[in-house]
């Protein structure tokens, strides 16, 4: 993703700020995230429902929220977190797998709606016009299927 909606994410969201894995040191830059911009809205939605979250902690809670990584993996959106108090767990690896499911649905490159689709052993998930752009097929495509092995 460009970084310049890594950094409007990171300006809303303070959680969305790159840190050390080993330290957890904040970076001052924002958090990459390894996916196209067609998932910006949907991570955006996922930060406001983490923050949301994160607001019913009690005011005199030291814990951070802390993001680990953001990618695509099997055309898939992931998005890994450090440990959650467990007040607010649930909500949030709720939230986390709804967005995770959602981005099976929605263009990696373009926002619009998408299916799972493949190039060779590549799968990401992409609108049909994106998918024909980048020569990638559905699964269930046999007539392209022969073509491309
Ligand atoms: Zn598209």
């Amino acid at each position: 993703m460009k970084e310049e909606l890594e950094q409007k994410l990171m300006d809303k969201f303070k959680f969305m700020e790159a840190r050390n894995v080993w330290s957890g040191e904040k970076l001052n830059f924002p958090m990459p995230c390894s996916c196209g911009e067609g998932w910006f809205q949907l991570i955006w939605n996922l930060c406001e429902k983490i923050e949301t979250e994160l607001m019913k902690l009690p005011k005199n809670s030291d814990y951070e929220f802390m993001v680990l990584q953001v990618k695509e993996k099997y055309g898939i959106l992931c998005f890994y977190t450090g440990s959650i108090p467990s007040l607010i767990a649930d909500a949030i690896f709720n939230a986390i797998c709804e967005a995770e499911g959602r981005s099976t649905t929605i263009c990696e490159s373009c926002g619009a709606g998408g299916i799972t689709k493949h190039r060779g052993n590549w799968i990401r998930t992409l609108c049909n016009q994106c998918g024909e752009e980048l020569g990638y097929i559905d699964f269930n495509d046999k007539e392209n299927c022969n073509e491309e092995f």
